[in-house]
């Protein structure tokens, strides 16, 4: 057999099973259709760490609130961004008491700590500069955000670190069973394996057809706001109009804030500004830095392990609370491998540790003199709204699973999401991820294939 695991999908699931399972002596590779690892990870820079309380489904419940636990130590040791910040569920109408009222009651009964149902005036003691009126409040001091891309990186850094070939560029068309395994056939190579974890959503595949699964649950507006929108309230909070209308103010890492919109219909887009000003506290238009849109989902999510005797195990589901289960959905896959796997044991060289970088902004001066002694590309500012110098992004495409796309450096490093949005600063990127990597302007994307950055040249001087 080519490998005893194979992994499909390097999304955060995908990097964080290969993480786990690195730490046995398993030879292992991951294959992922993209550029980079964790391409579809979350599109705004914060991620929600759900506890679980908010979700009136058990079983997810139960892995947010798995995935939570294990967060702070996951992320503490790879030296990613985390940030406890609680979270309060506000009910604005009777319906959505009730709602309020059940989930901490469930809560409760499951035996969750740290957690309380605020009538109105409790509230704003919690948050004073709150400009609304809820009724009813649930208050979970548990939820937490955290920066879903460094999580994701470090995963796969890590794992690639133990010894996981990252099959990048590399697309999976079929798995089909064979004697004591799999072959899996890429759109590259035929590999045999003992054992497949298949992360793929919505693939279909010799061995396993799928059903569609993905239901969306309506659509998510997501608003950056920028820098000087300082966020009035500290904690996640979430206004309750009716269940499926809601309107949330997510403190992210950077101190201020991503705000959410779920609602099945149009928007008034003055209100819809209004009620932002209302939660932050006075913003106007120019403080959105970023618009997004994303589909919601809210899917079971299922680690299918019913086929494990014969080495195969799928994660299926879309959910919004991915990132808070990763590190429960991983340790699961890697259990269920590992109980069903007489060779599976722990390697005694497993390095637990990523590799460290140097932050320019995180740094002081006397600090940055000794750095920049030895390589002065650290005193070269390239995203000056970031404080991003050229060394920092030189090592983000040289470090293991390094950047090749500009969305990877952006997320490596945080050069371009500034005020100005890479506009000063993402030729220069581009010449650097260019020199770096051999390749000439015109095959620089941005993220996915077929996302040139530059389409053609304007004058072919070769021919006059
Ligand atoms: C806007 C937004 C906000 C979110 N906010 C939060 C939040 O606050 N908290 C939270 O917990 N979660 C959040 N989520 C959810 C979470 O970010 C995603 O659900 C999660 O990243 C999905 O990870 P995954 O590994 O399951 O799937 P994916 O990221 O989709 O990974 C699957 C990978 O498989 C690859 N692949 C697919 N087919 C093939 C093939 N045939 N061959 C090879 N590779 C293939 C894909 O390229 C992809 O990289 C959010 C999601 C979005 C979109």
């Amino acid at each position: 057999m080519d490998y005893d695991v194979l992994i499909l999908g390097g999304g955060i699931v995908g990097c964080a099973a290969a993480y786990e399972l690195s730490k046995f002596s398993l030879n292992i590779a991951l294959i992922e259709k993209d550029h980079d690892i964790a391409d579809d990870v979350a599109l705004v820079n914060s991620s929600v760490v759900y506890d679980g309380s908010e979700s009136d489904d058990t079983l997810m419940s139960k892995l947010e609130r798995m995935g939570s636990e294990l967060m702070p130590e996951i992320t503490s040791k790879f030296n990613v961004p985390y940030k406890k910040c609680g979270y309060m569920m506000m009910a604005e109408d009777d319906a959505s008491e009730k709602f309020v009222e059940e989930l901490y009651g469930h809560a409760v009964s499951k035996g969750y700590k740290n957690i309380q149902l605020l009538e109105s005036d409790e509230i704003h003691k919690v948050e004073p500069q709150l400009n609304i009126k809820a009724s009813k409040a649930m208050y979970s001091r548990n939820f937490a955000v955290t920066l879903p891309y460094d999580l994701a990186i470090s995963y796969g850094e890590v794992a690639f670190d133990n010894g996981v070939n990252f099959k990048l560029d590399e697309e999976v068309l079929d798995i089909k069973r064979i004697n004591k395994g799999y072959r899996v056939i890429t759109n590259k190579n035929r590999f045999t394996c003992h054992i497949v974890v298949n992360t793929t959503p919505k693939e279909d595949y010799s061995i396993d057809v799928s059903e569609k699964l993905h239901k969306k649950r309506g659509v998510m507006d997501y608003f950056l706001m920028g820098e000087n929108a300082k966020s009035k309230v500290s904690t996640i909070v979430t206004s309750m109009k009716d269940i499926d209308r809601n309107f949330s103010v997510v403190p992210n890492i950077q101190d201020s804030a991503i705000v959410t919109l779920k609602d099945e219909g149009n928007r008034d887009y003055r209100e819809t500004l209004e009620k932002i000003s209302d939660i932050m506290g006075g913003i106007g238009e120019d403080d959105i830095k970023s618009y997004r849109k994303a589909g919601f989902f809210k899917d079971s999510m299922i680690v299918d392990d019913s086929m494990i005797h014969q080495g195969y195990i799928k994660v299926v589901g879309k959910h919004y609370g991915i990132v808070a289960m990763t590190p429960a959905i991983a340790k699961i896959i890697s259990e269920t491998i590992k109980d069903n796997n007489k060779n599976c044991v722990l390697k005694k060289d497993f390095f637990d540790k990523r590799r460290d970088f140097i932050k320019f902004r995180d740094m002081t001066i006397e600090e940055l003199n000794e750095v920049i002694k030895v390589n002065k590309d650290y005193g070269r500012i390239v995203c000056s709204c970031n404080h991003v110098s050229e060394g920092e992004i030189v090592d983000a495409i040289r470090r293991p699973l390094g950047a090749r796309t500009i969305e990877g450096i952006k997320r490596r490093t945080g050069a371009m999401s500034g005020g100005c949005s890479g506009s000063i600063c993402l030729l220069e990127i581009a010449r650097i991820l260019s020199r770096e990597t051999g390749k000439g302007m015109l095959d620089i994307v941005k993220d996915s294939k077929n996302s040139n950055l530059v389409v053609s040249r304007i004058k072919e001087f070769d021919e006059m």
